[in-house]
């Protein structure tokens, strides 16, 4: 058997194994609504124009290609909290925040779960929600913790099971890390109101939990950065101790340059200091200090009032088309009389839902003869990337889905 001993081959990443099979696809109707990454009217990738701008201003600029410090590019630690947290961010300005770049929003969970395998009690779990992005999982069992759930959605009526998730908040042991989705939950799309974030940060601050905040998609809810950090706000307005995970993967269209962030917010200045320099080792020991391309990018871009507001219409534009294909798709389902697989008979959770994603409620074998005999690609729990959508396939895709409920 070799010095490698026995190997079997792994199981194929459900998402990533997906993509595999939509390039092994020859057919030109084909379609990619497994991943979520935005694509063009030509079903291409985008690469935002402030980006292309920057990207050029830093050439002509001959930056050099040094290494960074572990925690990162400065410039772009001091913007990113102001872009999670706001300008007037008591943690801000109180000095009590310690932010840490890291490989896009992935790195920083698995970082963030790192701090808590090696500074949290022995047995502490990360409980997440149910459903959520399938990664979660396998990022916090590679940290060494264990991984709970608390219920999210509920299947009846499409929104979240408010009252499921507070119980099983309250009945997690005290002290425990409770992951919660900034903005555009992945994969449901379906967000706590106003009035839920309110009770969730009630029972996460009577039990002393220590809040995991995920946000991959910061201006991809309401197309509004500010409004789709809201529950990071109030939470710390609410004087609640947290981390906070940054993706710019999708909302600078940043995938493959792996630039994002890891926040603790802590009581004092000096709880924040302590922590920095703890994470700095966790981060020189993992891979030694994060990559500059993107961090440039995001600190360029964000620190300049001119480019801040173009990268804003950027996103703008994406999302709104996001929004218009969702009414596009119930426009065109209604209009076939296409039956829903939902409680309620009706598509309406397709443009109730927020973000990049539909949880259509198509089952399995729905979605498997979608794949095979239509060419759309989709997870098997029947979400759609929105972002793969456009005015040249939704057609398609509406007379497809048709078929397969049917
Ligand atoms: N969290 C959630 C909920 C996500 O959906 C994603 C991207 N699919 C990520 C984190 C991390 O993505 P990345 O590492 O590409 O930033």
């Amino acid at each position: 058997s070799g010095v490698f001993g026995e190997i079997e081959v792994a199981p194929r990443d459900p998402i990533l194994g997906l993509n595999a099979a939509f390039k092994e696809d020859k057919s030109p109707k084909k379609v990619n609504l497994g991943v979520g990454a935005y694509r063009t009217e030509d079903g291409k990738p985008l690469v935002l124009p402030v980006v292309r701008k920057v990207e050029q201003k830093m050439l002509d600029l001959g930056f050099d290609k040094e290494y960074i410090p572990q925690s990162g590019l400065p410039e772009f630690q001091k913007v990113s909290p102001l872009l999670l947290f706001g300008k007037d961010s008591p943690a801000i300005k109180e000095n009590r925040l310690a932010c840490l770049q890291t490989l896009s929003g992935t790195g920083a969970l698995r970082v963030g779960c790192e701090f808590v395998q090696k500074f949290l009690p022995k047995g502490t779990t990360v409980y997440v929600p149910n459903p959520t992005w399938g990664n979660h999982y396998s990022v916090i069992e590679s940290a060494g913790l264990k991984a709970g759930k608390y219920r999210y959605l509920n299947k009846d009526t499409m929104k979240v099971d408010i009252d499921g998730l507070l119980e099983d908040v309250n009945n997690a042991p005290d002290h425990s890390v409770i992951l919660l989705h900034v903005c555009a939950h992945n994969p449901t799309g379906v967000d706590p109101t106003k009035d839920d974030w309110k009770k969730i940060a009630e029972v996460i601050k009577k039990k002393n939990h220590l809040t995991f905040f995920d946000s991959a998609y910061q201006g991809f809810a309401s197309g509004d950065l500010d409004k789709d950090a809201f529950s990071v706000r109030l939470f710390v307005d609410q004087g609640l101790e947290l981390m906070a995970a940054q993706s710019y993967a999708k909302n600078f269209g940043l995938y493959g340059e792996r630039i994002g962030a890891i926040s603790f917010v802590c009581k004092d200045a000096k709880k924040a200091e302590a922590i920095l320099s703890q994470v700095n080792r966790i981060i020189r020991a993992m891979y030694s200090s994060p990559p500059l391309h993107g961090a440039r990018i995001v600190a360029l871009t964000l620190g300049d009032d001119s480019l801040l507001s173009e990268w804003k219409k950027d996103l703008e534009g994406m999302a709104n088309r996001i929004i218009e294909m969702r009414t596009a798709l119930l426009e065109g389902l209604q209009k076939k009389k296409t039956p829903s697989p939902t409680k309620d008979g009706t598509w309406k959770h397709v443009v109730e839902q927020i973000g990049m994603f539909s949880f259509t409620g198509l089952d399995n074998a729905q979605v498997k003869r979608l794949i095979d005999e239509h060419h759309i690609y989709l997870t098997s729990d029947g979400r759609i990337s929105m972002a793969g959508i456009n005015p040249s396939n939704v057609e398609y895709i509406v007379n497809a889905i048709d078929e397969v409920v049917r």
